[in-house]
Parts: structure tokens; C-alpha cells; sequence
């Protein structure tokens, strides 16, 4: 994300360092890497992104967030690296954190595998939230009520126990929160064969709120959410 100038790298996937290059965004100039949870397809690349955003440790710079569990019991993110930022901080329920002239807060824990936070963002012009990786519970629509909705969903329909979110889900979540846009993302293989990108127009019309399922390389303006 490029806020304001202010850039902010969420969950460093698999071929984070790649794909950042090959989009002409330059990891010396992050400002944040925020980490939502610590599965593999979220933190892969956070150890090579933390030494790509301070010149292998040389200019040590930027912030870090994470939640606990990501430094210990298991942890994704190399104990030698964790100097490397010129911050590190814990994400907590709750909390509100300020980056650049950015500020987020992850209003509550996600019910996941591990310890998972979803954000709401504002910048002094916008006001967005990410609802990452969970499974659906009471009020979670509550808690990220912005202009602009991402959220990450994994399947067409309810697979429980899996703790992830349905497309379904996700309509009654649009539904509720009502923005003015809502992006889908991170998709699992049951989304693949029925083409997210060919039923936009659907789930537009469904929820009465304009639907964009994300591309990879995708650019979003905050000031085209209207
Ligand atoms: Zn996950």
C-alpha cells in the first residue's frame, strides 16, 4: 500500500520480493511490513522482506508488526532479524498503531488457527479495513465498518471446520457493513473454477454494493472509492 507516500507492505507471502521488483515498488522505501498471522501463505517472505527493507540489516529502518505468537512457539520471524527494524511492535486486541501519517487498529481477534488480526486503516483523507483470515463469528462485520471492505475469502461456499470465510460469508458481511466498494481476495482452489473475476457483476448486483475480485497486480485508488 502506498498511503500518503507512506508505504506499508501486508503479509509477505511467497514470492513477495519477486512480484514487489517486478512491480517497480522498491522495498528500501517501505515504511511498515505488517504481519496479520504467521501461516506459510502470509509470512513466507517476511524475514527476506525485514532484510530487503534494511539493506540486509546495514540501514536499519522501518517497523515491524506482528502478532506474538509470530516471535515464539514456532516463530516465523528469525530471532536475528528482529533488531533489524527501527520498530517492533506487538499486535494486541484492540490496539491502535500509527505509522508515517498513517493509523490502524486491529479491533479484535480473529478466530483462526493462530493468533490472527484484521486492520482498519485511516489516513487523514480515508477510512478502509482488511478482514483477513477467520472464521465468521458475532459482530465481526461490527468492527470493520469503513468505505472500503477487503476481505479474504477462501471458498464459494461454508467448508467448515476450515477457519476461513465463504463468499457467502462475505455477501452477508457487504451486506451489513454496506461501503461504497468491497475487494476479494485471497483465493483458495473451490474459487478458481467458477472464475472470481466473472462474478463481480453478480455478487454486485446481490448485495447492492460494487464488488471487485482482486488480480494479482491490481491497483486500487482510494479516491476512485466512491
Ligand atoms: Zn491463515
Amino acid at each position: 500500500m502506498n498511503l500518503g507516500g507512506t508505504q506499508i507492505l501486508l503479509d509477505p507471502g511467497p514470492g513477495s520480493l519477486v512480484y514487489a521488483i517486478k512491480h517497480k515498488c522498491e522495498p528500501p522505501q517501505l515504511s511498515a511490513i505488517i504481519l496479520s498471522h504467521k501461516h506459510l501463505d502470509h509470512s513466507v517472505d517476511i524475514n527476506v522482506m525485514i532484510e530487503a527493507m534494511t539493506d540486509g540489516g546495514w540501514k536499519p529502518r522501518g517497523c515491524l508488526f506482528a502478532p506474538s505468537d509470530a516471535f515464539n512457539n514456532g516463530a516465523v520471524i528469525f530471532p536475528y532479524l528482529q533488531k533489524y527494524p527501527q520498530k517492533v511492535e506487538l499486535l494486541e486486541e484492540g490496539k491502535q498503531y500509527s505509522v508515517g501519517g498513517v493509523e490502524f487498529s486491529t479491533p479484535v481477534k480473529h478466530i483462526h488457527q493462530v493468533e490472527t488480526y484484521g486492520f482498519v486503516f485511516r489516513t487523514p483523507t480515508h477510512k478502509f479495513s482488511w478482514i483477513t483470515d477467520t472464521r465468521v463469528f458475532n459482530d465481526l462485520a461490527s468492527h470493520y465498518k469503513a468505505e472500503l471492505v477487503i476481505i479474504n475469502v477462501l471458498s464459494l461456499e461454508s467448508r467448515l471446520p476450515v477457519d476461513h470465510l465463504s463468499l457467502r460469508d462475505a455477501e452477508l458481511i457487504i451486506k451489513e457493513i454496506r461501503p461504497k466498494m468491497a475487494v476479494l481476495t485471497h483465493f483458495g482452489l473451490t474459487m478458481w473454477p467458477v472464475k472470481p473475476w466473472e462474478i463481480e457483476s453478480k455478487v454486485s448486483e446481490d448485495t447492492g454494493v460494487r464488488v471487485i475480485a482482486a488480480r494479482d497486480g491490481m491497483k486500487l485508488d482510494l479516491d476512485e472509492v466512491t
